[in-house]
């Protein structure tokens, strides 16, 4: 039975099993062998990856430190945007 990641992205549509997993395994997409694929989750309860598990702390926070880093930058880039408003209003 293959394992199961840890991926925080499990949930969003679209998404396909990532090609890499938190861990640093590699999945490998032999044809169309669907067991040869590994499973991913976001809930921790359901990994079964013991390399994930090990590193749980470390990739919890990772991700949490991504989505900081998103948000941050997010922000930053309608900071960015009320300048050039700001500037356009100012050569009018
Ligand atoms: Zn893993």
């Amino acid at each position: 039975m293959s394992k199961t990641h840890f991926d925080p992205y499990f949930n969003d549509e679209f998404h396909d099993a990532p090609e890499k997993t938190s861990c640093g395994t590699v999945g490998f997409w032999d044809g169309d062998c669907d067991e040869n694929r590994y499973q991913t989750t976001s809930v921790w309860d359901n990994v079964t990856c013991k390399k994930c598990l090990k590193q749980k702390n470390k990739l919890q926070k990772d991700f949490e430190y991504d989505e900081a880093q998103i948000v941050k930058q997010m922000g930053e880039f309608v900071d960015y945007c009320d300048n050039l408003t700001q500037d356009n209003e100012g050569e009018e």
